[in-house]
């Protein structure tokens, strides 16, 4: 099997059009007299050259490329019907939870949240049926390691479908279907694009041939997938990913320690650091921490934190190779109810930060700038 870092820069070489090094974008919306596409709705030759690269890195079978990450949610929960149970992760991205709570428990699913981190909690959950367990791991934007491992033996165990979603450690650390898993969801927006210009989503099966069949017709019936363009865009970002996920991982570490010894910080939520509490787990299921952190303040002097950095910007967002800071209150988690934001720990001092490719020593002056 090649490396890693082989299939980023090559892709999936699905076919080769004139010669052409970087596969075409095939602005097209329907074929004539051609055996493998028809319309691209359905199937486009630049997309299929992306789904399949995907699929080759997170080592599924088939892959699937959509308009967003919720896109892609979405299409998964699209495998549910009516009656259903699906047991979710607490700490999740708010825009999960909000298609969660606003679309689809309209449509008679029913969703259980629960810390995923909890075995005997996810057992218990599990004695009333349930078709599937989706997961987030490191959580956004609390940076919990969840135990991949076994909530897939879980989720066999009880005949339910588990779905990772993958966005914040990407296959080059983690690769969930390796784990058991039966589905990984990407907001490939984030790391996989990796330069904050295009909006992607992906989904990779395992080696289910029903499963990726059926995601297959979801796809081309629901209507929501990725254009050539953006396919194109995120081809080009996944050719660097390796080398990207290093210095991103690299950078967040400078930035943790950095914060960690910071008076104006209370705790940091970062899970390459070893005083984490999952920072043996996640050494044993990924290869790396990524390039993501939470952090709390110490002080309510949150906005001058925010808006204070001259690199660091005040956007939502992450994965791209600028720094962002974030406020989950305010932003990615505005839709999440505010108990079950204070329980999760989204307080009004808690500020993410996803830290791009800059010089380490520009990104820590710029924090003790913002710190002042
Ligand atoms: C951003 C994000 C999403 C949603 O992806 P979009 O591309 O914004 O639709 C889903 N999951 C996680 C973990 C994210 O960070």
């Amino acid at each position: 099997m090649r490396h890693f870092e082989t299939t980023a820069a090559h892709g999936a070489e699905t076919a080769r059009y004139e010669g052409a090094v970087s596969t075409p974008i095939f602005q097209t919306s329907t074929y004539a007299g051609s055996e493998r596409f028809s319309y691209s709705r359905c199937d486009n030759p630049t997309r299929y050259e992306l789904e399949q690269t995907a699929a080759s890195l997170e080592q599924g079978s088939r892959g699937f490329a959509f308009s967003s990450g919720l896109a892609a949610i979405s299409a998964v929960f699209s495998l549910l019907k009516r009656g259903d149970r699906v047991l979710v992760s607490d700490d999740l991205y708010g825009g999960t939870y909000r298609l969660i709570e606003q679309i689809w428990s309209g449509f008679g699913i029913s969703f259980a949240f629960c810390d995923l981190r909890d075995l005997e909690r996810v057992e218990a959950e599990l004695r009333t049926p349930t078709r599937m367990i989706f997961a987030e791991t490191p959580t956004n934007p609390m940076m919990k390691v969840l135990p991949l491992r076994a909530l897939s033996a879980l989720a066999k165990a009880h005949g339910a479908l588990f779905a990772v979603d993958n966005t914040f450690l990407t296959p080059y650390y983690q690769r969930p279907l390796t784990l058991g898993a039966d589905i990984v969801v990407h907001s490939g927006t984030k790391f996989l694009s990796g330069h904050h210009d295009v909006c992607c989503g992906l989904a990779v099966v395992g080696e289910d041939p029903e499963l990726a069949d059926r995601l297959a017709l979801i796809q081309r019936t629901l209507g929501n997938a990725l254009s050539p363009f953006d396919s194109w865009l995120t081809l080009r970002g996944i050719q660097t990913l390796p080398l990207r996920m290093e210095k991103h991982s690299a950078n967040a570490l400078a930035a943790a320690n950095y914060l960690s010894a910071h008076p104006r910080v209370a705790q940091v939520n970062y899970p390459g650091l070893p005083s984490h509490p999952q920072y043996g787990l996640l050494r044993e299921q990924a290869s790396g921490a990524g390039g993501v952190l939470s952090f709390l303040l110490a002080d309510d002097r949150v906005q001058s934190v925010l808006h204070g950095g001259k690199l660091i910007r005040f956007a939502e967002s992450l994965g791209g190779t600028t720094s962002l800071i974030t406020y989950p209150q305010t932003q990615t988690h505005a839709s999440v109810p505010a108990a079950l934001r204070e329980k999760i720990g989204i307080t009004p001092r808690l500020l993410r930060l996803s830290v791009g490719l800059e010089h380490p020593d520009d990104l820590l002056e710029d924090l003790e700038t913002m710190l002042k």
